[in-house]
């Protein structure tokens, strides 16, 4: 047997079991190898039945004290077996597994595992796992059991099977992955050994350091990835030298208010990198409203004032085209040419703008980061911009530092991260954090309501209406379906025409052609519009100062800094705003949660708090932020073998391979990454 072989080698593996192994992404030996369990349970006390703990998974030792009954319930069929000792009796219920009626004989032991439960007076077993006592060894009892993830179709004890077997196959024979200086320095268990027991654990103690090492592997090849990353982008390259000075006057005084300190702060960082002839690699991060496109656009500014281009990217066609409007407004006057490229553009006008962009003559360029990375040619480009990196990955990043020239770099995200974990997230960008607000801001009132109060919220935004302001109504959200989500926000967009007929109501949803969207969002930014019902598509980025509320229905489906994103939609101007939580919140968590959203403003606290109340759960779902899927290490409880796996990756440098083992040690880290788009 080998890693690289398919998983069909293993025994008991035919068509039917084959497809569900591809099914949890599992083609090879290595891949199932790989598929981690998700807990464990511990058999290594076996109950008596008079111990059995109801509510709950118990293994016991037991005797079969009369022959299996099938019995027709319902069309289905029930399998009961009495089992117990002198004292005490069960019942252990399987359901539409007739034939292990034959499988007991009357006065053998056995060791099951199941769920205990008393019902209707009635002591029973559901669906337990059994295996007999007069087997010689014992597979499962009296151990600690693996639990996987697992697919329709497969049962935990057949994964269990199929994992020994690949566990026995390899055993001994794996390769160690980490190099030998790191495992000796950070003192970590060798791979059979941790693979070994992450799957079948000794004990506690084998546990622990089994999961530790495996752990810290996965960081240490992240933090080597994105160092490498780092070093390829800006190693050795020179950038574009430019002149900050230049046009920083005049830009600011375009700017229809004086910048704050915190975004003087950060455009200082930036234009000494501006300067130093060395390529930029930057995160800006700052909390919703924090103005990041300000900071953006002074940089861009001085870029064109050196006679380079620019250009800026943003997630969604809605966002870049809102930037084409803010930019269009502060560079025209200036005699700077804005191109905005957008996904809908008839051939002719395209061409036109490409020619332009290519030529020079549009000296700022905004888009989407599909548009702009597909194909087109800069006479000159010297700095981007990508906004909301969130939705952003490594992988575009690299892609667009390898198109030809370097040019500067930023990265703009309102994604609150605490500061340690963004400088190990992002290793690869130095940082920036723009940590104050524009002065002047008035605080958002934040209310959470039940369903009931709907009339009273809809007189207060027709209240709010009547005001000259302008309201968001975001639609409950519908999961999974796309169709159903439109749908619904069709339904709801028609209710609230009728509720607010003196005015104008607009729907946004992610069903809508490019340029519908942005017709809407126009409109709404106009106030030709002034109620918009929409889905989460407004979520990021969308700027309507005189947008004064924010109603959310269903609220509790949002993650909270989703619902901070959403509210930080208003507040943006003078007037006093106001977000607007809707929701039935009947359990604890969800009311705590939501109270949250009333307690603080601070995005960063939210965050935390949500990964307090929710766990982890994937609010660090890796792929937000483009890089590949924790197999097992969890980068917020985890966060002491990240600092290790850091400092480690850092060490590297001074610990040079031998050629083979650097080889296998760049194979780990494409296979990590899911192939060699990273360009590693
Ligand atoms: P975000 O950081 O969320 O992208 P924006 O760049 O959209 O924030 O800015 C939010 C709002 O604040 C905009 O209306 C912008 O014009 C305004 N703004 C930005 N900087 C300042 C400032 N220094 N003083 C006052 N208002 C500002
Ligand atoms: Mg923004």
């Amino acid at each position: 047997m080998e890693l690289t072989e398919d998983v069909s080698v293993l025994k008991n593996v035919g068509t039917q079991r084959l497809s569900q192994l591809h099914a949890m992404g599992i083609e090879t030996v290595g891949d199932l190898l790989e598929h981690f369990p998700r807990e464990y349970e511990d058999r290594r006390q076996m109950k008596t039945v008079d111990e059995l703990v109801p509510g709950q998974s118990n293994t016991f030792r037991a005797t079969v004290l009369a022959e299996a009954e099938n019995i027709r319930y319902q069309k289905k069929v029930q399998t009961r077996l009495k089992v117990g000792d002198a004292d005490n009796s069960v019942t252990c219920i399987w359901f539409g597994m007739p034939y292990l009626k034959n499988t007991f004989q009357v006065g053998q032991t056995y060791v099951f595992t199941g769920r205990y439960e008393i019902k209707y007076g009635r002591r029973q077993v559901s669906s337990p796992e059994f295996e007999s006592m007069e087997k010689e060894t014992l597979e499962s009892s009296g151990k600690i059991i693996p639990i996987y993830p697992t697919t329709k179709g497969m049962s935990q004890k057949i994964l269990r099977k199929l994992m020994a077997q690949a566990v026995e196959g390899m055993k001994d024979r794996l390769k160690d992955g980490l190099p030998q200086w790191v495992r000796k320095q950070y003192q970590l268990a060798e791979r059979n050994f941790a693979i070994e027991n992450i799957h079948f654990p000794q004990d506690e103690n084998s546990f622990f350091l089994a999961r530790r090492r495996l752990v810290f592997e996965e960081l240490y090849l992240l933090q080597t990835a994105l160092f490498r990353l780092k070093e390829q982008a800006t190693e050795g390259k020179s950038g574009p030298l430019l002149d900050a000075k230049k046009g920083r006057a005049e830009i600011e005084a375009a700017l229809p208010f004086s910048l704050t300190d915190a975004q003087k702060t950060v455009l200082e960082e930036i234009e000494a990198d501006f300067g130093s002839g060395r390529v930029m690699n930057r995160l800006v991060q700052g909390d919703v409203g924090s103005g990041k496109t300000a900071v953006a656009a002074v940089a861009c500014y001085e870029t064109i004032a050196n006679g380079y281009q620019a250009a800026l990217m943003a997630p969604t066609e809605v966002l870049a085209g809102q930037h084409y409007e803010t930019f269009s407004q502060l560079f025209t006057p200036l005699g700077v040419r804005v191109g905005f490229l957008r996904g809908a553009m008839k051939k002719k006008e395209k061409q036109a703008l490409l020619d332009d962009i290519a030529t020079g003559r549009v000296q700022m360029v905004i888009g989407t980061h599909a548009v702009i990375q597909d194909g087109v040619l800069f006479d000159r480009l010297g700095f981007v911009v990508t906004d909301e990196q969130h939705r952003f990955g490594v992988k575009q990043r690299v892609r667009l530092a390898q198109k030809g020239e370097s040019p500067h770099v930023l990265v703009m995200t309102a994604t609150p991260i605490p500061r340690t974990l963004a400088l190990i997230l992002y290793g690869d960008l130095d940082i920036s954090i723009i940590d104050a607000l524009p002065a002047g801001r008035q605080a958002i009132d934040t209310l959470v309501v039940p369903p009931s109060y709907h009339e009273r919220v809809y007189g207060f935004i027709e209240k709010e209406l009547k005001a000259g302001r302008q309201a968001y109504l975001v639609c409950p959200a519908v999961e999974e379906s796309e169709k159903r989500e439109t749908e619904a926000v069709l339904t709801y967009g028609e209710k609230m025409a009728q509720r607010f007929s003196a005015f104008r109501v607009g729907i946004l949803h992610g069903k809508m052609k490019a340029d519908e969207k942005q017709e809407m969002m126009a409109a709404f930014a106009k106030n030709e519009i002034q109620v918009l019902v929409a889905t989460t598509v407004i979520e990021v980025g969308i700027n309507v100062p005189n947008a004064t509320i924010m109603v959310v229905e269903n609220a509790e489906y949002f993650g909270l800094s989703q619902l901070h994103q959403l509210r930080g939609r208003v507040g943006r101007g003078s007037e006093k705003s106001y977000c607007i939580l809707i929701s039935e919140a009947k359990n604890a968590v969800t009311k705590e949660r939501l109270k949250v959203m009333k307690r603080t403003t601070d995005g960063f606290e939210i965050a935390e708090t949500d990964l307090k109340l929710r766990g982890p759960g994937d609010f660090f779902g890796t792929r937000q932020h483009g890089l590949p899927v924790m197999k097992i290490a969890n980068l917020y409880q985890d966060m002491d073998v990240l600092r290790l796996a850091q400092q480690a990756a850092k060490e590297s440098k001074n610990h040079p391979l031998p050629q083979e083992e650097e080889e296998a040690f760049l194979a780990q880290l494409r296979h990590f990454f899911g192939g060699n788009e990273i360009g590693i």
